[in-house]
C-alpha cells in the first residue's frame, strides 16, 4: 500500500509536501493538457472562476486521477526541487515487542541508516512504524534488521476493520489507557487508539462489534459503534450515575448524623460500606481490568486508597473518599461531554432529507439515498442538505456554519453551496456534487476530530511527566507504609494512612487532562468560525505568533483584477490584445485571466503559439511566428535586454497610479503596456485593524507587484510595512527576515503560489478553503471563507487557549504541591487529597470551556 508522499494528507509537514511534489517551472507546450487541468483545480479556490477556466480544458477524461496529484504540483511550481511523485512511498508497519519509549528511538536510528530510507517514525505508545523512502520497499529487509533490534514486524495493511466508536464513562485520560490496555489483550483486536478528550476509539478488528462493546463494558465502560454520519449519544448513563452518587451521598449523611445521635456503630459503618459499595463498583471493576494490564490509573489509586481506609477501620473516610471520587467524575463528565459534542453537533445542522427532482415530480429522499448529479430543490428558508452546484435560482446564502462569514452571500448559476448553510430567500435548484458523506461540513468535522486527537507538544511532555510521577509517588506510597513501621517509627496505622494520602496524591489526573481539555474545545470554537486548525501544536503556535504576513494578491485584495488601460506604443491595439490572449491562455495567474477575459469579450482572437513558459513572478513567454513575446513585468524586460528608456515614463507613470502594469514585447521592442487593477476585499481593513488591536505587532504585505502599485495598496489595506517586486523565492527571504527580527511569523496566502513562503514561516495559514481541496491540505489552518474576517478571532481564541492551558498546568502542579507538602505536618486528611484531586480536574475542565464563549 505504498501511498505516494503527494496524496498524503498528513498536514503537519508542509516542507516534506512542497519538496516532494514541485513540478516543474517551465511549462512547455507538450504538457499543455495536464497543465490546464492545474490550471482547473487550482481555480478551485475561486469557485465562480472555475468554470470559464474550465471551459479552456478539451479533455478531462481522467480528470479524477489527474487532479490529485496535480493540485499538489500546481501548490509548489516555484519550488526548485524536482522529485517526482512516484520516487517516494510511505508504509505503516506494525512493530511487536517495544517495551519502552527508548526502543522507538533505537529502531528510528537504525532504519534510517539502512539505504533508500528517508525517514522513520515509530510511536512507541501506538506501536506503529511509518517508513519513507525514495524507491519500494523491501519488507524482508525491514523484518530482516528488526529481527536483529530483537522485534517483530508486520505491514499495516489497510482493511476495512477500522472502526470508530463512542466510549461513554471515561474520566480521566488513564481511562482511555485502561480501555486501550485491556482490548489489546485480545487476539482478535489488532491496534486501538482511545482518545479521552474526544471521547472516541479508533479500532481495528476482526470480531464482531457486540464483542467489543461487551469487551468495554466488561472495563467499566459503554461503546457505540458510530455509523454513518449520525451519532447521538443517549445521556442515560449519566442519569444512572448520578442516581447512585445522590443515594450513597445521602447514605453517607444519613450515617454520620446517626453517629451523633447514637445510633450503633455497626448500623452506620454497614450504610458507610453500602455507599461505599454503590459509588465504588466502578471505580474498581475498572481498577481490576487496569491491574490486569498493568497500568496504574486513578482507579487502581482510589480503590486502593478506599480499601484501605476500610481496613483501618476509617469507614467515614473510606465512603467519603469514594464519594468524591464519584461525584468528581460526574461533574467532570459533564463538562467535557459539552465538548465532546460540540463538533458532532455541526453535523447536525444539515438536514437528513432532501428534495430530489425525478423526471416531473419532486420527491423528498434520506440525504444518504441521493447521489452526485442528482438535482435538488432548497426551498428559501431551508437548509442547504448536500454541496451542489446551483443550476437556477438565485438567492442569499448564509454559510456562516461552513466559513463562519457574518453576512450572507448571493449566489447564482454556476455557484457553489454548502451543506449545512441556509437559503435565505429564493428557491433554488443544485445540482449535487458530492456524496453525504463527502461534503464539506462532513470534511471538515473529519479533520477537526483527527486534528484533536493529535497531541501538542505541550501535551506530549505531560504525558511523559505523568509516566513517571505516578509510579514514583506510588513507589514513595509503598515505601511510607512499610519502611518507618518497620523500623518501629510510628504505629502501622499512622504510616499506612499517610501512605494512602500519597497513592491518591499520585494521580495526575488535573494535570493529564489540562492541556487536551483545552485544545479540544478551543479547535471545536475555530471549527465553529469556520476556521479549520490542524492540530494543538497550530494552536499553540498561533498563540505565540506577533507578525503576520500577506500575501496581496487574492489574500488581500480580490484577486480578480480589472483592465483598465491599454497604451499602444508600436502595433494596434487588436495585434496587442491578440498577442497578450495568446502568451496568457496558458497561465493561471489571476492577471492572466483577467487579460484574456478583456480580449475574449472584445471578440478578440489568439495567435498560434508554441513553447509556452511560465516565468513566477514576471510574467510568460511563448513563441508566435518563430519570435519569442513576453508579458510581464519590468523585471522581465530589463531580464531580456529590451530597450525601453523611450517608454519608461509611461510605465512609471501608470504604476504610481497603482496600477499593475503587463508589458508585451520582444527582446527588440515594446509593443504596449496593458494596466490591471485589482480591489481589495471589503473584510481586508477591518481584518487587520482588528490583529492590530489584539496586539499583532508587524503587519505586512508581501507581493510580486510593483512598488508604486505596493504602496497605494499597502497605505488601502492599513498594513504597517510592505515587501514588494517579490519572486517568490524572495517572499521565503522575506519571511526569514522578520524571524531573523525576532518575529514569530505567521504566512497568510490563497495556497497555490506561495507554498514554499507558507512553509516557512512558523505557521501557515490557507484561505478558501469551502471551495478546493487544496488549500484544506497544504496549510497549518484554513480559513474557510474566502476572507479574512476570521482570521483576529483565530489569534485572539489561540492566545486564551495557550494562557489557559499555562494556567491549568499551573494550578495542577500547585495544587499537588500543597497537598504533598500538607502531608507532612499532618493537616492533610483523605478526603482533602482526593478532593484536591477530582476537585482540580473539574476546576481545569470548567476553565477551559471558556475556550467555549470566546466570540468573534
Ligand atoms: P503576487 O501574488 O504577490 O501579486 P506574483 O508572484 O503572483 O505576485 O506576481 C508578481 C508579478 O509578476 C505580477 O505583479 C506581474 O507583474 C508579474 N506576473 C506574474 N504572472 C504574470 C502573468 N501571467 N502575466 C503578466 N504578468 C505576470
Ligand atoms: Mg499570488
Amino acid at each position: 500500500m505504498a501511498k505516494s508522499c503527494c496524496s498524503t494528507t498528513e498536514p503537519q509537514n508542509p516542507v516534506k509536501q512542497t519538496s516532494c511534489c514541485s513540478s516543474t517551472q517551465v511549462l512547455q507546450h507538450e504538457t499543455e493538457q495536464s497543465e490546464k487541468t492545474e490550471c482547473c483545480s487550482s481555480d478551485a479556490t475561486k469557485s465562480e472562476a472555475e468554470d470559464d477556466c474550465c471551459s479552456l480544458t478539451p479533455v478531462m477524461a481522467n480528470e479524477n486521477t489527474e487532479k490529485s496529484s496535480c493540485c499538489s504540483s500546481s501548490v509548489t511550481t516555484s519550488n526548485p526541487v524536482t522529485i517526482s511523485t512516484d520516487d517516494c512511498s510511505r508504509e505503516e508497519f506494525r512493530v511487536y515487542g517495544m517495551d519502552c519509549p527508548a526502543c522507538a528511538a533505537t529502531i528510528e536510528k537504525s532504519l534510517t541508516s539502512k539505504e533508500n530510507i528517508n525517514e522513520v517514525h515509530v510511536n512507541y505508545s501506538t506501536g506503529k512504524m511509518t517508513v519513507t523512502s525514495t524507491e519500494e520497499l523491501e519488507f524482508e529487509s525491514i523484518q530482516k534488521q528488526m529481527k536483529r533490534l530483537g522485534f517483530e514486524v508486520e505491514p499495516i495493511k489497510t482493511n476495512n476493520n477500522v472502526k470508530n466508536y463512542i466510549i461513554e464513562g471515561m474520566d480521566c485520560g488513564s481511562c482511555a489507557l485502561t480501555i486501550e490496555n485491556h482490548l489489546n489483550t485480545l487476539p482478535s483486536v489488532q491496534h486501538v487508539q482511545v482518545n479521552f478528550s474526544t471521547g472516541k476509539m479508533k479500532i481495528e478488528h476482526d470480531n464482531s462489534p457486540e464483542e467489543i462493546v461487551k469487551e468495554v463494558s466488561k472495563a467499566g465502560f459503554k461503546a457505540s459503534l458510530i455509523t454513518a454520519n449520525r451519532q447521538s449519544t443517549s445521556p442515560t448513563r449519566a442519569n444512572n450515575q448520578n442516581g447512585a452518587v445522590i443515594f450513597s451521598g445521602v447514605l453517607i449523611a444519613l450515617g454520620f448524623i446517626g453517629s451523633y445521635t447514637g445510633i450503633s456503630t455497626s448500623l452506620t459503618t454497614a450504610m458507610y460500606a453500602i455507599a461505599m459499595i454503590i459509588s465504588g463498583f466502578k471505580p474498581v471493576k475498572s481498577a481490576y481490568y487496569a491491574i490486569r494490564s498493568r497500568s496504574l490509573d486513578m482507579n487502581v489509586l482510589m480503590s486502593a486508597a478506599a480499601i484501605g481506609a476500610a481496613f483501618l477501620g476509617e469507614w467515614l473516610e473510606g465512603a467519603t473518599v469514594v464519594w468524591l471520587f464519584a461525584l468528581g467524575l460526574n461533574l467532570q463528565n459533564r463538562a467535557i461531554e459539552k465538548t465532546r459534542k460540540s463538533i458532532r453537533g455541526l453535523m447536525e445542522l444539515t438536514p437528513p432529507e432532501a428534495w430530489v427532482k425525478v423526471g416531473e415530480d419532486i420527491i423528498k429522499k434520506p440525504v444518504e439515498d441521493v447521489s452526485v448529479n442528482d438535482v435538488i430543490i432548497v426551498k428559501p428558508g431551508d437548509r442547504i442538505p448536500l454541496d451542489g452546484e446551483i443550476i437556477d435560482g438565485e438567492s442569499s446564502v448564509n454559510q456562516a456554519a461552513i466559513t463562519g462569514e457574518s453576512i450572507p452571500v448571493d449566489k447564482g448559476i454556476g455557484n457553489l453551496v454548502y451543506a449545512g448553510s441556509i437559503n435565505e430567500h429564493g428557491s433554488l435548484t443544485v445540482n449535487v456534487t458530492k456524496l453525504v458523506e463527502d461534503t464539506t461540513i462532513a470534511k471538515i468535522i473529519h479533520l477537526v476530530e483527527e486534528a484533536q486527537e493529535k497531541k501538542a507538544p505541550s501535551e506530549a511532555f505531560i504525558d511523559k511527566f505523568a509516566r513517571i510521577y505516578t509510579p514514583v509517588v506510588f513507589l514513595l506510597a509503598l515505601l511510607v507504609m512499610l519502611v518507618p513501621p518497620l523500623v518501629a517509627f510510628g504505629t502501622w496505622e499512622e504510616w499506612i494512612y499517610k501512605g494512602l494520602m500519597l497513592l491518591v496524591i499520585a494521580c495526575p489526573c488535573a494535570l493529564v487532562i489540562s492541556t487536551p481539555v483545552a485544545i479540544v474545545t478551543a479547535l471545536g470554537n475555530a471549527a465553529k468560525h469556520g476556521v479549520l486548525i490542524k492540530g494543538g501544536t497550530f494552536l499553540e503556535n498561533a498563540g505565540s505568533i506577533n507578525a503576520i504576513a500577506f500575501d496581496k494578491t487574492g489574500t488581500l485584495t480580490e484577486g480578480k483584477p480589472k483592465v483598465t488601460d491599454v497604451v499602444v506604443f508600436n502595433d494596434s491595439e487588436e495585434n496587442l490584445l491578440s498577442i497578450a490572449r495568446t502568451l496568457e491562455e496558458y497561465s493561471t495567474h489571476p492577471i492572466a485571466k483577467t487579460v484574456v477575459q478583456y480580449a475574449k469579450e472584445k471578440g478578440i482572437q489568439a495567435k498560434n503559439g508554441t513553447n509556452f513558459r511560465n516565468l513566477a513572478g514576471k510574467g510568460v513567454q511563448a513563441t508566435i511566428n518563430e519570435r519569442t513575446y513576453s508579458a510581464g513585468n519590468i523585471k522581465l524586460f530589463a531580464e531580456i535586454g529590451t530597450p525601453m528608456d523611450t517608454h519608461l515614463e509611461t510605465i512609471q507613470r501608470l504604476q504610481d497610479e497603482g496600477k499593475t502594469i503587463i508589458i508585451i514585447g520582444t527582446s527588440e521592442t515594446i509593443l504596449g503596456v496593458i494596466c490591471v487593477s485589482d480591489t481589495i476585499r471589503k473584510t481586508t481593513k477591518l481584518s487587520i485593524e482588528n490583529l492590530t488591536k489584539i496586539g499583532v505587532k508587524q503587519v505586512v504585505m508581501l507581493t510580486g507587484d510593483n512598488e508604486g502599485t505596493a504602496k497605494a495598496i499597502a497605505l488601502e489595506a492599513g498594513v504597517n510595512r510592505h515587501f514588494s517586486e517579490l519572486l517568490p523565492e524572495d517572499k521565503v527571504e522575506a519571511i526569514k527576515q522578520l524571524q531573523k527580527e525576532g518575529y514569530q511569523v505567521a504566512m497568510v496566502g490563497d495556497g497555490i503560489n506561495d507554498a514554499p513562503a507558507l512553509a516557512t514561516a512558523n505557521l501557515g495559514i490557507a484561505m478558501g478553503g469551502a471551495g478546493t481541496d487544496t488549500a484544506m491540505e497544504t496549510a497549518d489552518i484554513v480559513l474557510m471563507a474566502d476572507n479574512l474576517e476570521q482570521l483576529p478571532h483565530t489569534m485572539k481564541l489561540s492566545r486564551k487557549a495557550l494562557r489557559i492551558i499555562k494556567q491549568n498546568i499551573w494550578f495542577s502542579l500547585i495544587v499537588k504541591a500543597i497537598a504533598l507538602l500538607l502531608i507532612f505536618p499532618g493537616w492533610l486528611t483523605l478526603w482533602i487529597a482526593v478532593l484536591s484531586d477530582t476537585g482540580a480536574a473539574l476546576i481545569v475542565i470548567l476553565n477551559a470551556l471558556r475556550l467555549v464563549r470566546v466570540k468573534s
